[in-house]
């Protein structure tokens, strides 16, 4: 059995029962839109130099959604295609996360999820096993199985990025 594992937040996904992953992804979003929309004011703002606030986080979250969506997509019409990174760094400042509406952005979460369920969800038993060149955390190959459980990680690890974030606005 192949488990995509992370220590740090404790979320184990079984690669081969990566087609539960799709709605887990849409129910995971779901959590985190809740979470920055009943936050109010205290979606702004870094609590720490170089952590993101929770707003960042949820820009950070919809464009890796939308970035694994077209890397799935060209999964299935390339062979083996090789990913260059999404640059989710730059795109704090190139995209001007701080500055977007709270509003907006949970829209934009809650579309970017399904959009990219639905990519998932048109997957056959065959596709899942398609590999993809994957440069994070090192570069190898990964089955689609894989890359849509890293990204349901992305979405588990981000939410608790963001709990985190508004604890310590209490604290
Ligand atoms: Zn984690």
């Amino acid at each position: 059995m192949e488990v995509y594992a992370c220590a740090e937040c404790g979320f184990e996904q079984d690669l081969a029962s990566a087609e539960t992953v799709p709605t887990a992804i849409v129910d995971g979003v779901g959590d985190v839109v809740a979470l920055v929309a009943g936050a109010g004011p205290a979606v702004h703002g870094r609590r720490a130099p170089g952590v993101w606030s929770p707003l960042e986080y949820a820009c950070h979250l919809r464009d890796a959604l939308l970035v694994q969506r077209e890397r799935v997509l060209m999964a299935r019409r390339i062979e083996q295609p090789v990913f260059d990174p999404m640059g989710r760094d730059e795109r704090v400042d190139h995209d001007g996360y701080a500055d977007q509406n709270p509003d907006d952005v949970t829209r934009q979460l809650a579309d970017a999820a399904a959009m990219f369920a639905n990519v998932l969800r048109r997957l056959g038993s065959a596709d899942w096993d398609r590999t993809v060149v994957y440069g994070y955390p090192e570069r190898r190959v990964r089955s689609l199985r894989w890359v849509a459980a890293h990204t349901l990680h992305e979405v588990r690890h981000h939410r608790r990025d963001i709990e985190d974030q508004l604890a310590n606005e209490d604290g």
